[in-house]
């Protein structure tokens, strides 16, 4: 299955509901950044949770990043999301490894540690839109949906997994989004979560081979009000380029572009997102100060 969101109104237009698999897009994140398990969990959580945010976002040109800093051992995650789902993201340990907790489940919790979490939106204002809020879980979901709650005063439910098999690779990743909007009755609430919780873990679904549409339909067995609109497909996508690691070097400001630029054999630039490598020579760190 290729990775999409089926997107939905539900129980009369008063629910909004995403469903996304991403098990690709989760399987190039672990590949390109060599993760174990733990981070390829905690990161594919993160990269499909931006996935279904990113279909709130009204223009092609906005785009949503989730920068999440704890004081576990993972030290943080970064992930990015253009407006049609073209994520991309990294952790700052990929290498780390803890035992599954007390449910055999992996650890993502332990994994972060407390920190908060921040979301900036960049919807074409002069300012971005900027988010923060403490972490109240760990656990990725937990800690988004308190952010709508918190920071957007929307109520939503998240529900994000990724499903590691015996080789280590990623048999399925994937979630869904479900967002009341203005003028939803309160037992709206307690029906869907009755919903939510009477399902198999929605990894476990799309293992199975149940598209986004199913999972949509699932949770609303007896509403005959569902509309579906079109779905977005879900890419890894990174848009690093020679002129934005320029960027980067210029806002480092004059002092440390200049030991920089000290150096006979110039530079080497790695993306965060694609660890793709971009060489500056002497002379090209040296008209960059010039420009400067
Ligand atoms: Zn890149």
């Amino acid at each position: 299955m290729k990775d999409y969101i089926a997107k939905a109104m539900t129980l009369s237009g008063q629910v909004r509901i995403y469903a996304a698999v991403t098990t690709n897009t989760v399987e190039k994140a672990r590949n390109l950044h060599n993760m174990n398990h733990t981070p390829t969990v905690a990161l594919g959580r993160v990269l499909t949770g931006i996935a279904l945010m990113s279909q709130t976002l009204k223009d092609e040109r906005h785009s949503i990043t989730v920068q999440i800093k704890g004081d576990g051992p993972l030290k943080g995650i970064v992930a990015v999301t253009n407006a049609k789902a073209g994520v991309r993201g990294y952790v700052y340990n990929p290498a780390i490894d803890l035992p599954l907790n007390e449910k055999g489940k992996f650890d993502v919790k332990a994994a972060v540690g407390k920190g908060y979490l921040n979301v900036i939106k960049d919807i074409g204002l002069k300012e971005p839109y900027i988010g923060c809020v403490d972490l109240v879980s760990g656990e990725i979901a937990e800690d988004l949906t308190y952010y709508y709650a918190y920071s957007e005063q929307i109520p939503t439910a998240f529900n994000l997994g990724v499903l590691i098999g015996r080789d280590g690779t990623v048999e399925a990743a994937g979630g869904y989004f479900i967002q009341l909007l203005p003028g939803a009755s309160d037992d709206i609430i307690s029906k869907i979560e009755k919903s939510i919780f009477s399902h198999e873990p929605v990894t476990t679904l799309i293992h199975k081979g149940k598209t986004p549409e199913d999972i949509i339909n699932m949770l609303f067995p007896d509403d005959d009000t569902i509309e579906f609109f079109d779905n977005c497909s879900v890419k890894y996508k990174c848009y690093c380029s020679k002129e934005r690691m320029e960027r980067n070097l210029l806002s480092l400001g004059r002092k440390d572009l200049q030991e920089i630029a000290e150096d006979e054999k110039g530079a080497e630039l790695q993306c965060h997102f694609c660890n793709s490598k971009y060489h500056f020579s002497k002379d090209e760190l040296l008209s960059l100060l010039k420009s400067q």
